[in-house]
């Protein structure tokens, strides 16, 4: 008897958009190309055309349970100031705010499907730098807050932690959640690079340059799955930058592969080990390589498929 096999597939589903790249910032640091490489990558790897969810836009009532009205406004008409386009650090254009609502959309739509199936994860997402009024550090709106506002609006969570692993601090986040007690915040960060200020979250971990995998490592597992247990969340929204990394433009944490890896899995499967679901966000990464920044993403898909076929 014949018998067919094939790859077995993915045990969640993906958020992605080929919106994700079509802005075109010129020569930035940031790679917007990194969102159309994972998806390519992940066909390689197996995954089925409807494997990916296709976001919808976010309503201006979502949008409005974390941004200011005059903020949107500006945004919508094109009237940013000089002076915000420069904290925003990127090309300001009628396709930036289509490329930021589709994250937004998108992170709405990776929490619902990690709350449904456990575990989603959204090949993008993530900009926690933008604060209600204002966007910085290439962060025009905070789709992490809204999406866990509406969430929480919709009485689909009451309680949600946002792991933020990626190299810079998430300001916005922090800000924005310090008046919120049912979401709880950490922030594992290289202390003396942007942002300058840092508003606390509810745990902050500052590392300082040239760190490496055996601090950081060791900081996270001081906390987790430490906070997982006393915090009981319903949701955790892990951020899963890749600029932690030795080769990133922008930092110097110097983590290696494997140690990213060592990351992931610890953030990822202590959370499923106690059942609790995770929505998946990238946020940054800007290794010399671009394709060093995809590895280290597609090797966070890899840890989540492990850990969601350990603790389905
Ligand atoms: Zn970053």
């Amino acid at each position: 008897m014949i018998q067919l096999f094939r790859k077995p597939g993915f045990p969640f589903k993906f958020v992605y958009s080929d919106d994700y790249w079509i802005v075109d910032l010129g020569e930035h640091v940031f790679p917007v190309e990194k969102y159309r490489l994972i998806y390519e990558g992940l066909l390689r790897m197996g995954a089925r055309k409807d494997d990916f969810l296709l976001p919808l836009q976010p309503s201006e009532e979502d949008l409005l349970l974390v941004h200011t009205s005059k903020y949107l406004k500006k945004l919508k008409s094109g009237a940013l100031s000089h002076s915000a386009i420069l904290t925003l650090e990127l090309p300001f254009s009628l396709e930036l705010i289509e490329f930021a609502l589709r994250f937004v959309g998108g992170s709405i739509l990776v929490a619902e499907r990690a709350l449904e199936d456990g575990l989603a994860v959204h090949i993008g997402g993530g900009f926690h730098h933008s604060f209600p009024d204002h966007g910085e550090g290439f962060c025009v709106l905070n789709d992490v807050a809204v999406s866990l506002e509406k969430m929480k609006h919709e009485g689909k969570i009451h309680k949600a932690m946002v792991v933020d692993c990626d190299l810079h601090q998430g300001n916005g986040n922090a800000f924005i959640f310090s008046k919120k007690d049912y979401a709880f915040t950490f922030s594992i960060h290289q202390m003396d690079i942007y942002p300058a200020q840092k508003p606390s979250s509810s745990v902050d971990v500052g590392l300082w340059s040239g760190d490496g995998d055996e601090k950081y490592l060791e900081e996270l597992r001081k906390n987790f799955p430490r906070l997982y247990e006393k915090f009981q969340p319903d949701l955790v929204f892990y951020l899963a930058g890749a600029d932690p990394y030795e080769k990133d433009q922008l930092g110097n944490l110097r983590l290696t592969l494997e140690g990213l890896k060592e990351r992931d899995r610890i953030v990822i499967e202590e959370a499923r080990k106690l059942h609790l679901p995770v929505a998946v966000l990238f946020a940054g990464g800007y290794a010399f390589d671009v394709k060093d920044t995809v590895s280290i993403h597609l090797n966070t898909i890899k840890v989540a498929q492990k850990a969601q076929r350990k603790y389905p």
